[in-house]
């Protein structure tokens, strides 16, 4: 088997729920810039990168993925994922110019798609490839619901729908405001609208400094929040070590963290309680078993970002030990062939061979951009 195109595409969808922000965001469209990897066999791998759709900075990342790494590509075995993830991030010009960045937002999406052809090669879903078993449940939790710029009782009433109508066990909500106690009257009314059995999480999006995150984190004990994330700007490992020794909510982060290196830094700090490797922001799959991996020999579980807006973390979820728990967020559902679905709270185990990277032909005549 062997790798004879590569074909790249640009796909802009449009979230489903308009004018969504965190405290650092603010999102109308969810941008794919991706390639199909096309090899003599027929078979075709989907991968792709997860961005805020701005066109200009999706056109170099496929610029990246079929100029500098495509003719490295051509005439490999798609199924040597090892072997050609390192020959492309070890590619000395490539290395030279960058070993984060576009540069690895590029890799990610090569690797994602060698991946999904090594599955359907295999004629399985990718997480029975990777040892899993359909008998593993993972569990939902609900980011869609508690936007920061949701009013106070569009908040409230999201999250009792979340949890009451929908049945999701967990919810997330972003904090991170200008004012802080804000935050903290919302996190207040949610907490009891939905109750005390009910997972809640809270993420500042790396808004806050370490005085404010350690401020306002002491009180979130009150409200029995399982997870604080990003409360602090994303590299600062000596802040997040200080904070986790001074709080008693655990910290959750690293969707913003490009490598192994990066959790083991972390992880060594004790800094970061709950992992959340982004399968498009650490280059792929490849690296994050390798993160996954690393977080389960520290006992730390791993909650992943869906960057890939959950498609191929589900299967990774179902797959790896080290992780039980994936965010649900809906906005790009309709574009796959099969889409990551929750039922009653869990997620149903895809069926299809591949990743779960594939997009419908309808999602390709509708959102093709480039
Ligand atoms: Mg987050």
């Amino acid at each position: 088997m062997k790798i004879t195109k590569l074909e790249p595409f640009i796909l802009h969808v449009p979230v489903t729920r308009q004018g969504i922000a965190d405290s650092t965001h603010q999102i109308s469209h969810w941008g794919y810039p991706g390639v199909i990897i096309h090899t003599d066999t027929g078979h075709k791998g989907y991968g792709f990168s997860g961005t805020h759709a701005e066109l200009a900075g999706d056109r170099i990342i496929v610029d990246f993925i079929t100029n500098v790494y495509g003719p490295l590509l051509i005439g490999e075995d798609p199924r040597a994922t090892n072997h050609l993830w390192q020959k492309l991030y070890r590619h000395p010009p490539s290395q030279w110019i960058g070993r984060a960045g576009i540069s690895h937002l590029a890799l990610g999406a090569i690797d994602i798609a060698l991946w999904d052809l090594k599955a359907k090669e295999a004629e399985k879903p990718l997480w029975q490839l990777l040892g899993g078993s359909d008998t593993k449940s993972v569990e939902a939790y609900n980011t869609d619901c508690g936007w920061l710029n949701w009013s106070f009782d569009e908040l409230v009433s999201d999250a009792k729908d979340s949890v009451e109508r929908r049945g999701f066990p967990g919810i997330k909500m972003k904090v991170g405001s200008p004012n802080p106690t804000t935050d903290l009257k919302r996190i207040e009314a949610v907490r009891k609208a939905i109750g005390p059995e009910i997972k809640l999480m809270v993420d500042a999006n790396g808004k806050w400094d370490l005085n404010t995150a350690t401020r306002i984190g002491n009180k979130f004990a009150d409200y029995d929040i399982l997870w604080f994330e990003e409360p602090i700007w994303y590299d600062d490992i000596l802040g997040h070590q200080e904070l986790a020794a001074s709080i008693s909510t655990p910290i959750a982060l690293g969707e913003q963290l490009y490598s192994a290196d990066a959790f083991t830094a972390f992880i060594n700090a004790r800094a970061v309680s709950f992992c959340q490797p982004d399968v498009v922001r650490v280059a792929g799959i490849t690296e994050w078993l390798v993160v996954a991996d690393l977080a389960s020999a520290h006992n730390l579980p791993v909650v992943s970002h869906v960057g890939d807006m959950m498609q191929v973390h589900l299967h990774l979820a179902q797959s790896h030990p080290a992780t039980n728990h994936l965010e649900y967020i809906p906005w790009c559902r309709k574009a796959f062939v099969e889409p990551a679905t929750v039922e009653s709270g869990f997620f149903v185990t895809p069926q299809e061979p591949g990743a779960g990277t594939t997009f419908s032909s309808e999602a390709f005549e509708k959102f093709n951009v480039l």
